[in-house]
């Protein structure tokens, strides 16, 4: 298995699933195996009146739950095996927190930064006008990821409904609130990950706010973190970076000033008063609580030895690869894996898609309180049955949700 491939790593996380679980061939493949994958290559008119080829996927894993349900990204780096791996980790997700979905997911090669906002709505009009055949509120629903937001749902929305003929709030998730998005959308991903983090100190018998935190990544997920950590539960967040490096404070970070600060400068790095450091020290910082809110790979085996906080909370998909899971079980470390810590995004999403569907909008306080219970029921369910297993919280996160997806292929039979 190539280590850095997320979607053999993905493979091979069902396939060990799959054995404890003690299940037949054919189902294992039938897991392993996208349902359906869409590869499109499509010009868009740049501001120059020149004309430029994108290549962009939409891979829908499984519908066995329920409709397909996942993000679209926007990266120089997608590649059609990252989707695949994103899709698979959506269906795996949705069984965790227990919500009606299937997995998803969908990417475009591009680097965002190097476009301006007409080119990104153009290609982003355009490639939903490629997927349009597969996706729908009771097909595949798409939702924002890395480098994609509410702004780019709105054109998707605004797009799909041209094609159908008919206003499609439910077609995707994480749009602006005027448009059908849902209170709470924006920093649910964060908002649950707090959650996981709260019963996690609990359950280890922590005190937040004699506690620390450092977040990888300062973007919808970490930026929210950070803010939500110290804000919510009282931790001090002594460090946060982003794609350019990261930035310490052993006295505590001003989350908004990091905000404003990024804003204003397009980094986090240099903000008055803290020190520049790099995302490798970042990682191995002594701290409580690591949240690694970035990319996929961050914590290998040539550092997870030296990861020292207690709680390590996933904010982004596949930030830890199998062999550092390993490393960091052997030495104690709680790892909450992110198909149950970052789970809070796609069920705020499940929210959104159903008050779209009824055109009734819950408050602030509804989405929260919904969004808690489910969170919370979901990380001591992974906690307790990964307990009684003695195996990790990924391990016992997938023991549920594989269990739960094959559960669902059963009922339904195999068609004819
Ligand atoms: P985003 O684009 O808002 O932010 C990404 C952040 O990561 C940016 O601050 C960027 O500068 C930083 N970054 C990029 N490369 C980095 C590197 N090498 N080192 C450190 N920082 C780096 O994206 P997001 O929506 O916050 O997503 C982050 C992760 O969370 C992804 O893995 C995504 O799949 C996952 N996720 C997002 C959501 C959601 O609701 N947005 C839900 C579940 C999971």
């Amino acid at each position: 298995m190539d280590a850095r491939n997320p979607y053999e790593m993905a493979v091979s996380q069902v396939r060990s699933v799959g054995e404890t679980l003690g299940l037949s061939t054919g189902i294992v493949d039938f897991l392993t195996k996208p349902k359906r994958e869409l590869a499109v290559n499509f010009p868009v008119r740049m501001d120059d009146g020149s004309f430029r080829m994108f290549t962009g996927y939409r891979v829908q894993h499984s519908n066995a739950r329920g409709p397909c349900k996942g993000g679209i990204r926007y990266h120089p780096n997608v590649s059609l095996d990252e989707v695949r791996a994103l899709a698979m980790w959506m269906t795996w997700k949705c069984a965790t927190v227990g919500i009606p979905f299937g997995g998803a997911k969908g990417g475009v090669v591009c680097n965002t930064k190097e476009l301006s906002r007409g080119e990104i709505e153009r290609l982003t009009r355009r490639f939903a006008t490629e997927i349009e055949p597969i996706i729908g509120p009771y097909e595949d629903i798409p939702a924002p990821d890395v480098y994609t937001d509410s702004q780019i749902m709105a054109w998707i929305m605004d797009t799909y409904s041209y094609k159908a003929g008919r206003v499609s709030p439910a077609s995707v998730t994480g749009k602006p609130i005027p448009l059908g998005g849902s209170q709470g959308r924006e920093e649910a991903t964060s908002r649950g990950l707090m959650y996981c983090v709260r019963e996690a100190m609990h359950a280890r018998k922590m005190e937040p706010a004699e506690s620390t935190a450092v977040v990888q990544g300062f973007g919808n997920v970490g930026g929210n973190a950070a803010r939500l950590l110290r804000d919510e539960l009282g931790l001090k967040v002594l460090a946060v970076s982003d794609s350019s490096g990261g930035i310490y404070d052993p006295a505590g970070l001003d989350i908004r000033k990091v905000d404003e600060h990024k804003r204003a400068t397009g980094s986090v790095r240099g903000l008055p008063g803290a020190t520049d450091i790099t995302n490798r020290e970042l990682l191995e910082l002594e701290c409580d609580v690591l949240v690694p809110a970035a990319l996929e790979g961050a914590i290998d085996k040539s550092n997870a030895d030296r990861i020292r906080a207690s709680i390590v909370a996933e904010g982004a998909n596949g930030p830890t690869l199998p062999e550092a899971d390993r490393i960091l079980y052997e030495k104690g470390t709680m790892l909450i894996p992110d198909i149950l810590a970052n789970a809070g995004g796609v069920t705020a999403s499940y929210f959104e898609w159903v008050q779209d569907l009824q055109f009734y909008f819950w408050s602030i306080t509804e989405v929260n309180e919904r969004l808690n219970r489910i969170m919370t029921t979901a990380f001591n369910r992974v906690h307790s049955h990964s307990a009684e297993k003695k195996v990790d919280m990924r391990t016992g996160a997938y023991l549920l949700a594989v269990r739960e997806v094959v559960n669902a292929i059963e009922m339904r039979g195999i068609y004819p």
